[in-house]
């Protein structure tokens, strides 16, 4: 196989904002795989909270190239390799994803097929980000698509939290979740959450801190499911979720892949947990990849190919809500 890597810059469609970042656009690295005439492609989309950036994930793909065995189809192998070496989740992610995609155009197939998986899915939410109330009601308006959830992005420490869900409620009929990035204390959560029930949202992401001793006190006592993102990671931390949350948010980007994540939404299974699949701003090459295991989970956050200007990956198709994957061979969208 012959691997390369390259940086690309997407754009946001309008500045977004989280807890604890503000981006107006995403560095990510799409790398290629190539074998036999065909080539996949995968994307990564590094978390610059765990330390991975667009310039690392690319050294790291190039770095490990030379290691990877010839056999496009050597999963076992390749997972072994990439194990060796700590990190990078994202770059391990878009390899993953590039040999899926090459198994898939060699084989014909598309890669949800190959998994025994359905063309289905939960409809996907389409996240609001952070703002003042009266701002974050006005975008509700200029959702793209056909959406039929969305996610508000909560932990503004200021106060404002409740007004922010009251003001969208107030522009939208549709189902809502909230995502506060790890914005509350044990006690913030305590006060905001039922409020947040009274308006009808479904469930919470991430209220407290990851790590936070208070999180199985929490869970225990709100009134609204509570799902963990930035405390889920691999399969080995599925269990401690399990003591803390009702569900976890996996994300390719964490996972460092397709595989790793059958097995997440597995385990979670056996321990009861909702499962949820989540993305960055990541182009529609990314989405595709989440897109093939939809069928798995309970909710989706799908929405990443929508929040950039051009999407240089089209393919992913929203119907009804769903963000659906091509049915084309592999990813199916280059
Ligand atoms: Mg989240």
């Amino acid at each position: 196989v012959e691997v390369t890597a390259r940086v690309t810059t997407l754009r946001l469609r309008e500045t977004f904002r989280i807890s604890y970042l503000v981006q107006d656009t995403a560095d990510v690295v799409h790398v290629a795989v190539a074998h036999a005439q065909a080539t996949g492609y995968g994307e990564a989309a590094p978390f610059e909270r765990y330390g991975e950036s667009a310039e690392s994930a690319r050294a790291f793909v190039e770095e490990v190239a030379p290691s990877l065995p010839d056999d496009p189809f050597a999963f076992a192998e390749v997972e072994a390799i990439l194990a060796e070496r700590p990190g990078e989740l994202a770059a391990k992610a878009a390899i993953d994803a590039a040999l899926h995609d090459l198994q898939g155009k060699l084989l014909g197939q598309p890669t949800w097929r190959l998994l025994g998986l359905r063309r289905a899915g939960p409809p996907s939410c389409y996240t609001i980000g952070m703002g003042d109330p009266d701002e974050m009601a006005r975008k509700t308006q200029r959702v793209p698509g056909d959406f039929r959830r969305l996610k508000l992005k909560l932990g503004g420490k200021d106060g404002l939290d409740v007004e922010r869900v009251r003001a969208v409620r107030g522009a939208v009929s549709c189902p809502l979740q909230v995502d506060a990035n790890e914005g509350w204390t044990v006690d913030e959560a305590l006060d905001v959450l039922p409020e947040l029930q009274s308006l009808g949202v479904e469930y919470c992401e991430q209220p407290l801190p990851a790590g936070d001793p208070g999180g199985a006190q929490l869970r225990a006592r709100s009134p609204l499911p509570i799902y963990v993102d930035e405390d889920c990671h691999l399969l080995s931390s599925v269990a401690t979720c399990a003591e803390v949350a009702n569900g976890i948010n996996i994300k390719l980007a964490k996972s460092g892949g397709i595989r790793e994540a059958i097995r997440m939404a597995n385990a979670a299974r056996a321990l009861g947990l909702g499962v949820m699949l989540g993305c960055m701003v990541e182009s529609g090459l990314g989405i595709s990849a989440a897109a093939q295991i939809g069928s798995l989970c309970d909710f989706l956050d799908l929405d990443g190919n929508l929040l950039i200007a051009d999407d240089p990956w089209p393919g992913v198709e929203l119907v009804d809500g769903v963000q659906l994957p091509p049915d084309r061979p592999g990813l199916g969208v280059g």
